[in-house]
């Protein structure tokens, strides 16, 4: 088994660990204190082409593969994880426009999507009454003839305020179920659409979160996405792929707070000496840094899946589950060893990485939802119940 990156894999993580370190970092704090949107950062990042990571060249991209896109992710959590979910949705809508997309959809739009002229694009799947069970969405698109016509509301929609372009499940099929639902492409200034004010949150505060209301939102032929009544495996392929994204989110803030719990116990002396000599301090720094390459090689693991074309829900929803509650709990520790200073506003990052974290147990499907998919997916394996 070969560990060893391509030289396409090395290059694009050492692109993102530029820009991490150049530009997402020194405004990380600032982004959490005002919650203002990373526009500039944005900018930044697209235009060495970490908006289209896994995108062909020919549409704006750097075809680097997934295993990049992982890498990639985890150099930009490092810094700042408000920054990084915007990231991480917009390339998987430039994706599922890719994969999905009529020519003429992927032509007009992934390349917006990729050259940051859409700023970002956003994924409108949850809605007040429906998150665990988007299949019960209530937002409906109905023919009248000439379009589609789209009423009702999504909620906690990343990057809401400043998107450019929205991908959009609705109910075409009343009664139908999750054989009921269509994909729609919807840009921002769409009469009918209107983003609600962003969510006031625990982290992640530089990156907005809204609602969105459809009120007689009128959308062309064109504008549908996939098949009519197909949507909903859109969404969940969307999905398999964006777990990959989260898991290595939650492993780069993860590292964060490891570095900086491991420099502050050699630096803080307690009892005549630094409190890494201590083996419980020690045992805490082991813990984190074995959980976290566990958490590396699963998101590694599913994400050469991907990009070798086989199979990879199963292991896209063990990265997700692994690595989100391992790197909440290593931010948890980390907080143990920083001591009074973790828990300090000012005190340095660990505050911010520990309200960051918390949230990726939770989007793009609960620790629980997890668990319900990898049932499912190991009684097929088996032939039997799970
Ligand atoms: C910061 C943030 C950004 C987000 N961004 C987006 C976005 O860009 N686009 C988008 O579409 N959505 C987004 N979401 C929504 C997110 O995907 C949902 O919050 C998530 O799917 C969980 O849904 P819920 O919050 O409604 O929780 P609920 O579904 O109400 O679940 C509440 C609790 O019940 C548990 N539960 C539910 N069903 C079961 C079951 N069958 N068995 C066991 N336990 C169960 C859950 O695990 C959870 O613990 C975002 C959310 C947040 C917080």
């Amino acid at each position: 088994m070969d560990l060893s990156f391509s030289p396409a894999q090395t290059a694009a993580r050492e692109t993102a660990a530029r820009i991490a370190q150049q530009v997402l970092a020194p405004a990380a704090e600032d982004l959490d204190r005002t919650g203002r949107f990373p526009r500039d950062a944005l900018a930044a990042i697209a235009k060495v082409g970490l908006l289209g990571v896994n995108v062909p060249r020919a549409l704006g991209g750097l075809e680097a593969g997934v295993v990049a896109y992982s890498l990639v992710v985890t150099e930009l959590a490092k810094a700042c994880a408000a920054t990084t979910v915007a990231v991480c949705v917009s390339n998987m809508v430039a994706e599922v426009i890719a994969s999905f997309g009529t020519e003429q959809q992927v032509r007009t739009h992934v390349p917006r999507l990729v050259s940051g002229a859409y700023t970002v694009g956003a994924f409108a799947l949850s809605e007040p009454g429906a998150g665990s069970d988007p299949g019960s969405m209530r937002t409906q698109a109905r023919w009248d003839g000439s379009g589609w016509v789209i009423d009702g509301t999504k909620a906690w929609i990343t990057s809401g305020t400043d998107a450019g372009l929205f991908v959009v499940w609705a109910r075409t099929r009343p009664g139908q179920g999750t054989r009921g639902i269509s994909c729609f492409l919807v840009p921002a200034q769409t009469p009918g659409l209107t983003v609600g004010r962003p969510e006031r949150k625990m982290g992640l505060r530089g990156s907005t979160t809204t609602m969105l209301s459809f009120d007689g939102c009128r959308v062309p032929q064109e504008a549908l996405l996939g098949e009519e009544g197909k949507g909903f495996r859109v969404a969940m392929m969307a999905l398999d792929g964006g777990r990959i994204g989260i898991a290595s989110q939650a492993l780069g803030i993860g590292l964060a707070a490891l570095e900086v719990a491991t420099a502050h116990a050699r630096k803080r002396r307690q009892f005549g000496r630094p409190i890494a000599d201590f083996q419980t301090v020690q045992w805490r720094l082991a813990d984190m840094a074995t959980n976290l390459e566990a958490a590396r090689l699963l998101a590694l693991q599913a994400a050469s899946r991907k990009e070798a074309g086989l199979s990879f829900t199963r292991e896209a929803s063990m990265a997700k589950l692994f690595a989100s509650e391992r790197a909440v709990e290593a931010c948890n520790l980390a907080l143990d060893v920083l001591g009074a200073r973790g828990y300090r506003r000012d005190g340095g990052p660990v505050e911010r990485y520990f309200r960051d974290v918390r949230v990726t147990t939770i989007y793009e499907g609960t620790s629980e939802v997890q668990r319900i998919v990898l049932s499912r997916q190991i009684a097929r394996r088996f032939g039997g119940g799970a």
